[in-house]
C-alpha cells in the first residue's frame, strides 16, 4: 500500500510518466502548431534516469505507472524502458497511452515487454473528421493498430475520445456502437483549458450525455474499485463493453485523485490543473541521493493541491498537455 499520502488523506499510488513531449499528430486541443523534430534534447531524462525515479516511487508503494507524452511510442527504446519497469517488483500495472499510429508494429513488442494495458486516443471514425482534429489522414493506421493490439492479446483496450462541441459530438453514438461491436472500453473526455490549444476548445457536458447514452443503449452503472480513477462507468449486461465519462469541467473528481505526473525532464507535477511542481530530474542530475529525492517526493506529495481550478481560473495552465503527460 502506498506510503505517499497527501494532506487531504489521498493515497497516491499512480504515476504518469511523459517519455516525450513530441508527437506525430497535432490534435487541435493538445499540441501547439509547429514541428520540433525528433532529436532528443539534453534535458530529457534518459531511460536509466527515468527508471531510477520511477523505482523511487515504486519503493514508496506506487503500484500503477502509465507511459504517456506526447506520443510515447515515438520515444526510441520505449519497449526497453517498459521491460525495465515491468521487472520492478511492486509495480503491478504498467499501461501506455498512445495515439495508435505506431501500434501495428509496436503492439507485439509492448506485450512482450509486459505492458498490461493500452489506452488509445480515437476521436472520430470518420477519416475526414479524424484528419481535421489530428492534422493527419491516418485513421486506417490507428484502426489497424487496434486490430493488431487485440490479436496480440491486449484486452480490454480503452479508447479515449475528447468530445468537442460542433466537431465530433455527433459521432459519439457511432463510437459507442463501435465499442460495443468490438468490446472496447470507451471513455468520453471533456476538454480541459490546458495551454492555448485546450482553452480554445469547446466541450459539452458529459455528465448529462453519459446518462443519456446509458439509457439509449441499456447500459447499467458499473461499480469499480478506487483504481478506476476519475471516471464514471456504465457497462453492457455481459460486461464486454464499458462506457465511461471523464468530466473535469462539469463535475470535478479531485477528492478521489490518486495520481501525480512526471514530465520528460523529471519535473514532478502534483496536479494537472495547478502549477505546483518539484524539479526531481534537475536534483538527480546535480547528484541528489535517493534519500534526498525521496524527501523531495514526500514533501511534494504533502503539498499536493486540493483541486484544479479549471472553471475558476482557466488561464492558469500555460504548459501544454503533452508536456505534463496526459
Ligand atoms: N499521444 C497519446 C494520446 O493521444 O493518447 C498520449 C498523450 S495525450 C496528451 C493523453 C490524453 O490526453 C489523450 O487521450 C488526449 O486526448 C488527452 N488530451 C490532450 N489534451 C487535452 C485537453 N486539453 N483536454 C482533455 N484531454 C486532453
Ligand atoms: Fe499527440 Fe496525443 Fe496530443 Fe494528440 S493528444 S497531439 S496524439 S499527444
Amino acid at each position: 500500500m502506498s506510503r505517499l499520502i497527501d494532506s487531504f488523506h489521498r493515497r497516491i499510488d499512480y504515476l504518469r510518466v511523459s517519455v516525450t513531449d513530441r508527437c506525430d499528430l497535432r490534435c487541435t486541443y493538445c499540441m501547439p502548431k509547429g514541428f520540433k523534430g525528433f532529436e532528443e534534447p539534453e534535458h530529457w531524462l534518459r531511460h536509466d534516469e527515468m527508471a531510477r525515479l520511477v523505482g523511487l516511487f515504486v519503493s514508496q508503494g506506487v503500484s500503477k505507472v502509465r507511459l504517456t507524452g506526447g506520443e510515447p511510442l515515438l520515444r526510441r527504446g520505449v519497449t526497453d524502458l517498459a521491460r525495465q519497469l515491468t521487472s520492478m517488483s511492486g509495480l503491478h500495472d504498467l499501461s501506455v497511452s498512445s495515439n495508435g499510429t505506431q501500434l501495428a508494429h509496436l503492439a507485439g513488442p509492448l506485450k512482450e515487454a509486459g505492458v498490461h494495458r493500452l489506452n488509445i486516443s480515437l476521436d472520430s471514425l470518420d477519416p475526414a473528421c479524424f484528419a481535421r482534429i489530428t492534422g493527419r489522414d491516418c485513421l486506417t493506421d490507428v484502426l489497424q493498430g487496434l486490430k493488431v493490439a487485440r490479436e496480440v492479446g491486449f484486452n480490454p483496450i480503452k479508447l479515449n475520445m475528447v468530445v468537442q462541441a460542433n466537431v465530433n459530438v455527433s459521432e459519439v453514438v457511432r463510437m459507442v456502437a463501435f465499442a460495443i461491436e468490438h468490446g472496447f472500453v470507451l471513455r468520453l473526455i471533456e476538454p480541459m483549458p490546458i495551454g492555448d490549444t485546450g482553452r480554445a476548445t469547446a466541450g459539452v457536458n458529459l455528465t448529462r450525455l453519459g446518462e443519456q447514452l446509458a439509457d439509449q443503449y441499456g447500459l447499467v452503472p458499473e461499480i469499480l474499485g478506487r483504481g478506476a480513477g476519475p471516471a464514471r462507468y456504465w457497462c453492457t449486461a455481459d460486461r464486454r463493453m464499458s462506457l465511461g465519462v471523464i468530466t473535469p469541467m462539469s463535475q470535478h473528481f479531485c477528492e478521489a485523485c490518486n495520481r501525480v505526473r512526471l514530465g520528460v525532464d523529471g519535473t514532478l507535477y502534483l496536479c494537472l490543473g495547478q502549477n505546483d511542481q518539484v524539479p526531481l530530474g534537475k536534483m538527480m542530475r546535480e547528484g541528489a541521493s535517493d534519500e534526498a529525492l525521496l524527501d523531495a517526493i514526500h514533501q511534494g506529495i504533502a503539498a499536493k493541491p486540493e483541486r484544479h481550478e479549471f472553471n475558476e481560473k482557466p488561464q492558469q495552465i500555460v504548459r501544454f498537455m503533452s508536456q505534463t503527460g496526459g
